[in-house]
């Protein structure tokens, strides 16, 4: 990962159970609507805030892509 990745930053809302775990390690990047997370925009920089909130999310309901569109399974 580096600073130069621009990830796509999606959040299933149907599995989220509104826990704020990744609002808190990457309140840049998330904001809780309607009781469950949503992304801010759906492109970002990668970093290390955002591999934290993805991989505290307990439910897996976060989900990013790199530039080629491939699912990041976990921090690369
Ligand atoms: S950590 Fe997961 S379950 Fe918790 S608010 Fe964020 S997306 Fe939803």
């Amino acid at each position: 990962m580096t600073t130069d990745d621009v990830w796509t930053v999606e959040v299933k809302r149907d599995l989220c159970v509104g826990n704020r775990m990744c609002v808190a390690s990457a309140p840049d990047v998330f904001e809780i609507a309607d009781g469950k997370s949503r992304a801010r925009s759906a492109y970002w920089s990668a970093s290390p805030a955002l591999v934290d909130a993805f991989e505290s999310c307990p439910v897996s309901a976060i989900v990013l892509r790199d530039e080629t569109g491939a699912e990041i399974e976990s921090e690369p």
